[in-house]
């Protein structure tokens, strides 16, 4: 009798399993039949792909990075390695002020390091896209990109310049139509503003990236 029940018990666990199957296979697919079909771009957008530098706003080949050096302590799989960029030499004025500040008996004011990377180096075959970069960057510089074609028969295809690679980002980016001249008569005697080009974080990278 026990045998029974257990065989009935199997039997409707089989049918409750059929069921579901059944559900799920008439669901239109979230999957793209590649490369029998193109990726579309908003299908891209949740790829989450290797990091990347993000621009300046007003300058988007320029990354907003500041060199802190967070990132490389926060990454687990030392993939990431950043140098400062150099100081600058003193100009003539400087060297002057300095030299007179030294003949006074005072401490001379050498220029500040500036607050940019000098190299900014990827290695995208380390990284587990753990986001810990990502997170700890305290002036968003750094996103994940959505290149899915990247491709590379190497481990060095993979080592990034990422102060490069943003700028060839940049490069590439389309410039945005000029908005058309409005005929307002105060328009004509305000002073004119620069055009600030638009932030794009976060957005595909070109697949000739890699
Ligand atoms: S995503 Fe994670 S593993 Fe990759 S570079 Fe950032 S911190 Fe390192
Ligand atoms: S990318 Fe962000 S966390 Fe990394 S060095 Fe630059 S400012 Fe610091």
């Amino acid at each position: 009798m026990a045998s029974i029940f257990r065989t009935i018990a199997d039997l409707w666990s089989l049918v409750v399993g059929l069921g579901i199957t059944g559900r799920e296979f008439c669901k239109p697919g979230v999957t793209v039949h590649y490369p029998r079909a193109e990726v579309t771009p908003e299908a891209a957008a949740s790829f989450r792909g290797p990091i990347e530098l993000i621009g300046l706003d007003r300058e988007p080949s320029k990354p907003k990075c500041i060199a802190c050096m967070l990132c490389v302590s926060a990454c687990p799989s030392n993939c990431i390695s950043v140098t400062r960029a150099p100081t600058p030499k003193p100009t003539p004025e400087e060297l002057k002020a300095m030299a007179e500040a030294e003949a006074r008996g005072e401490k001379p004011k050498k220029p500040a390091p500036p607050k940019a990377p000098g190299t900014w180096i990827y290695d995208f075959s380390l990284c587990s896209l753990c986001g810990s970069c990502v997170e700890a960057c305290p002036v968003d510089s750094i996103g994940f990109s959505h290149d899915i074609y990247m491709v590379g028969t190497k481990r060095e295809d993979f080592v990034f310049d990422q102060l490069a690679r943003l700028a060839r980002k940049a490069a590439a980016r389309k410039p945005e139509p000029k908005p058309a001249a409005k005929a307002a008569p105060e328009a004509a005697t305000a002073p004119a503003a620069p055009v600030a080009a638009p932030s794009e974080p976060g957005t595909a990278t070109p697949a000739s990236e890699a």
